[in-house]
């Protein structure tokens, strides 16, 4: 996406002549379109039309309650896949997404405004969830006894058709955050090291939206699904199968369009 970002960018050789700073006690909505505008005076692309999202942090100190914000892109939300024993306990979707974005404290902050030092929690969420969103699952996690970086074979489940983001997007935003999933990449192999990818696609010709193909090089097949829920399971991964899902793509849900009528 980088590459392509790089390739499509019409302002690829503008260098912004500042950085952008957090305004102290600013609407945090105030912020957000503050930095977009910052964000578009150097990248005007296909990726930062579809797929740029912003991630915020939140950082309040426990003394004078001066609040800062940091803003920072991403066209892949890299999320963690928590660990766990076996197959038969998975985690979904929306459990990585906490582990990501769950609150955190930090203990050496130091307040630029009173300038005191001690704890602080950091809230994390997305300030601009994308129309596209792609979300990779970070399966890789160093073990400490071999020094070793192992692959995270955890079952990840989800429904195909409804994510919703609500949970995980600034407060300031109105309107549902719901989307659906039309593409996954998965992983085969047990190691890092070596393995084999392959490709899942919802059809986009199937008025009902349950029918999908697995590419997989030149053979490609075809699984429904019900309910939003693939009939093979084999897609959620886990040790059995030795496979895993990767990448996820999802799209912003929108209303079903009657005889007659299109998006614009
Ligand atoms: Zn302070």
């Amino acid at each position: 996406m980088t590459n392509l970002h790089d390739e499509t960018n019409l302002k690829r050789n503008i260098v912004p002549t500042r950085s952008f700073e957090s305004t102290a006690g600013a609407v945090p909505r105030m912020e957000i379109n503050r930095y977009w505008a910052y964000h578009l005076e150097a990248n005007d692309s296909i990726i930062t039309k579809y797929w740029t999202g912003i991630r915020q942090s939140q950082r309040t100190c426990k003394n004078c309650k001066h609040t800062t914000f940091t803003f920072e892109p991403f066209d892949q939300l890299l999320v963690t896949v928590p660990k766990v024993r076996g197959d038969s306990v998975g985690v979904t979707l929306e459990d990585c997404l906490y582990e990501t974005l769950k609150p955190e404290l930090l203990g050496d902050y130091t307040c630029d405004k009173c300038n005191q030092k001690g704890y602080t929690s950091t809230l994390n969420c997305i300030a601009r969830p994308p129309e596209l969103l792609c979300i990779a699952l970070n399966r890789f996690a160093t073990n400490y006894q071999t020094m070793k970086t192992e692959k995270v074979s955890t079952v990840v489940e989800w429904d195909f058709n409804n994510i919703d983001l609500d949970a995980y997007v600034t407060r300031n935003l109105p309107g549902p955050q719901n989307y659906e999933c039309f593409a996954i990449v998965t992983h085969v192999g047990s190691s890092i090291d070596q393995g084999h990818y392959y490709t899942y696609v919802r059809d986009p010709h199937d008025p009902f939206s349950q029918t999908w193909y697995c590419m997989n090089d030149s053979k490609v097949s075809v699984f429904e699904t019900i309910k939003g829920k693939p009939s093979d399971r084999k897609i959620f991964g886990g040790k059995k199968h030795g496979t895993s899902p990767y990448m996820v793509y999802l799209r912003r849900k929108r209303p079903r369009l009657m005889a007659g009528e299109q998006h614009d």
